[in-house]
């Protein structure tokens, strides 16, 4: 059955950038997950940029660990995990549980209150996410032409979500909104 609130993400941001990690700490937040194609680089990059490198750098000195959770290959995700020594998850099969799972385990004894999860997708991290019990949210896709047929399916199904959002809670839609006026 289609639930529109598992779609729903706890906030929206244009970029990885934007979102205020000190207040997650505050409020408890021990572990991010974050999604990489897409959320992090394009599926044409393969290694994080500087800047992004600073900004894994500044999280962690936060306090955070960062787990890479992302439906693409092993090799790809591994590489990409390496240059900050983080823990991943390839091949999470995200929206369904099994990767959730695992992060579970790799973060024993902390819970899933002190998780939160950021992606690009709704139908496979926001969902995943929210159905597994974890605080999801969503920043605008880098760049989506280069995205694979399957990626390109999850947007047209994405796009129906959407317009319910839009329908039902405009005010998380608004700040979907506010992406297109900036390009
Ligand atoms: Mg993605």
């Amino acid at each position: 059955m289609f639930k529109l609130k598992y779609y729903l993400p706890k906030d929206v941001f244009k970029t990885v950038f934007d979102i205020d990690y000190n207040k997650l700490y505050e409020a408890g937040k021990r572990i991010i997950l974050m999604d990489i194609d897409n959320t992090l680089i394009s599926y044409a990059e393969s290694a994080p940029t500087e800047e992004l490198l600073r900004l894994f750098y500044r999280i962690k000195q936060i306090g955070f660990e960062i787990i890479f959770i992302s439906n693409n290959h092993k090799q790809r995700v591994q590489k990409f995990a390496a240059t900050i020594d983080a823990k991943y998850i390839n091949n999470a099969m995200k929206p369904f549980k099994r990767g959730y799972r695992h992060v579970m385990k790799l973060v024993k004894p902390l819970g899933k209150d002190k998780i939160i999860s950021i992606g690009d997708q709704l139908i496979t991290d926001v969902l995943g996410a929210n159905r597994f019990g974890i605080d999801a949210y969503l920043v605008r896709p880098i760049e989506v032409h280069s995205e694979k047929w399957y990626t390109s399916l999850n947007r047209k199904i994405e796009a129906y979500v959407f317009k319910k959002i839009k329908r039902y809670y405009p005010e998380i839609y608004r700040k979907i909104e506010v992406w297109d006026e900036k390009v």
